[in-house]
Order: structure tokens, then sequence, then C-alpha cells
């Protein structure tokens, strides 16, 4: 049964490493990495762009329509990766996000934090205000500010609606068309749900809602240091996650997890991040690095035989049960 699933998650590894080949191709994304000219532009701050946006869903899915959308989504994303129900990890990571999001450029909608059982490093959000973290983050994090930078990144991709444009612009293209002509606010028998759990499927495996542009991560970067900072944490704790994932890209990448692998190289987003903390950000020592609750956290991930290294999982399941 074990080799079945492994089975599956190599197949669906592939379909996703296939989706993202397509959908990249489609879109016309980057798939190499830009120069450092190319990524700066000629501007001081790469940040500038982002200064004064505002965002809203005008154009796109109605705010009601995105959370149908990402409710719809998390319902098939349950179904196809294992979520740790663990009260004690799952509250940390709800609270924390929590406290982000309300200090965010989008503070109304209500977020929905999970984590999932898979030793990569990833994190992921879908619209409607769903963000995933797996335990191979929650293992490899150092302290509560880098998991902030982490949770507000993905916080980020949500305010700015990357997921829902990425999903229009797909729409214009032909062969993604008979994937999702279906309205997401179809009401119909058991026939048009599982449809409708299929179109998911194929959505979610063709990382529609979490293939971004660098551009896009960019902006999610911003977001994400500007709410950490506002909720109070040390903003270098970006850098020092950043820094964590360009080690693990050379010492370890296959631990690192697709969404990773897809933003801009880790020295370019730790230069964007240095500047814009130089150039806006005060550094007060009241800031915060580190929380009892983060060692709490720590704690009950090793119990749990989530920490890195702790167990084989194959033994650790059969304790569970
Ligand atoms: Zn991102």
């Amino acid at each position: 049964m074990r080799i079945g699933s492994d089975a599956q998650k190599r197949r669906r590894l592939s379909i996703l490493v296939l989706g993202n080949l397509a959908l990249g191709l489609v879109l016309g994304l980057p798939t190499r990495a830009l120069g450092p000219v190319e990524a700066a532009g000629q501007s001081r701050n790469p940040y500038d762009k982002y200064r004064r946006a505002s965002y809203s869903n005008e154009g796109l899915y109605s705010e009601q329509e995105e959370i149908r959308l990402g409710e719809e989504l998390h319902k098939q994303l349950q179904k196809e990766q294992r979520l740790v129900r663990d009260p004690e990890l799952v509250g940390y990571v709800q609270r924390l996000g929590e406290r982000l999001a309300r200090v965010s450029k989008r503070p109304d909608l209500d977020y929905h934090f999970f984590i999932i059982e898979d030793p990569t490093v990833n994190a992921f959000a879908l619209p409607g205000g769903y963000v995933y973290v797996h335990t191979g983050l929650l293992a490899t994090v150092e302290s509560e500010s880098e998991l902030a930078s982490v949770l507000g990144h993905e916080i980020g991709h949500v305010v700015a609606r990357h997921g829902l444009k990425n999903f229009k612009r797909a729409q214009q293209y032909q062969f993604i068309v008979g994937l999702i002509n279906l309205s997401i606010g179809a009401i119909g028998g058991e026939s048009t749900a599982a449809r409708l759990g299929q179109t998911a499927s194929q959505l979610l495996a063709a990382g529609i809602f979490t293939k971004h542009s660098r551009d896009a991560e960019r902006e999610a970067d911003f977001l994400g240091l500007h709410a950490m900072y506002a909720a109070g944490y040390d903003p270098r704790g970006m850098i020092s996650m950043f820094e964590k994932l360009e080690r693990l890209s050379r010492q370890n990448p296959d631990l690192l997890g697709f969404v990773f692998r897809t933003h801009p190289p880790a020295s370019e987003r730790i230069r964007n991040t240095q500047a814009e903390i130089t150039d806006h950000l005060a550094l007060d020592p009241r800031l915060v690095r580190d929380t009892p609750a983060f060692s709490l956290m720590k704690h009950r991930l090793r119990e749990l035989g989530f920490a890195r290294n702790a167990e084989p999982p194959a033994r650790r399941r059969r304790r569970l049960r």
C-alpha cells in the first residue's frame, strides 16, 4: 500500500512537472533565471513599482466567486494530500498566519492555513485565502520570523490575486479552456460535482494557481516583507530564509519543493530584500525574531516525527496509528 501511494505520488509529481512546463510554454513564463540587470531594471529599488499598488477583484472573479473556487480546490487537494490534523501544530500556523493577514493589504478575507505532511520544503497559496506549508518547511525554519516571511509571501500572492490572474490568462488559451469551462457556481447532480472535482484536480496539477511569473514572485516578496514587519517581526528573517533556500538548492535540491525551485534566484531575492530594509524599514530592537510558541511548535514537530531525519517515515507512521 505504501509502495502504491509512493507510485501515485511520483505520478502526481510528473503530471505536475509536465503541467508546469506546458503552462510555462503557454503563458510564456520565463523558465530560466533572469540576469541581474533585467531583474533590477534601471531603478535603484526594484520594489518601487509595487509601492503604490492597490488590489481588488476588478476584472477578475468576484471575491465571492474566488472564495468558492478556493473551497473547491481545497476540497480536491484534501483528497490528494495528507493534511496534518494535530491541533497544536495547525493552531500555531493558523494564529501566525492570521496575525500576518490582518496587517496585509487584504485584511478582511477569511484565511485558512494548513500543513501538508511532506518532507520537501514548500509552501503555496490558492485563491480565496487558502495557504499551505509542508512539514518539511516547518522542519527547516529556525525562527518564527523566518516562517513569518514564508507565510507573508504566500499571503502576498492572495493579496495580489496572482492565482486568479493566472487563471484568467490561462482561460484565453484554447487548450486549457476544455479543462475549465465549468462554471464554479454550478450546482448540479453528482456528475457535475465529480466533473468539478476532476477539473479542480487538473487545475491544481497544472500549477495554474501556484506557478507565478518572476514579477509576481517579487511582488509577493515585497508584500510579505511589509506584512511581517507590520506584524512586528524582524524583516531580516526573510533574508536568512532565502539563505537557507539557497543552501538547500546547492546541497539537497531534492528537498526543495517545486514552488521554491521556480522562484527567482535566492541571490536576487536577498539583494532586493536587503535594499528594501535599508531604504524603508527601521530596525528596532523590539522586533520579534523568535517566540516561546515557535519553540513549542518545533518540539511538537519532533514529537510527531516530522523533524528532519527524526525517523524513517515508514516506522513513524506505524507508531502513530
Ligand atoms: Zn511565491
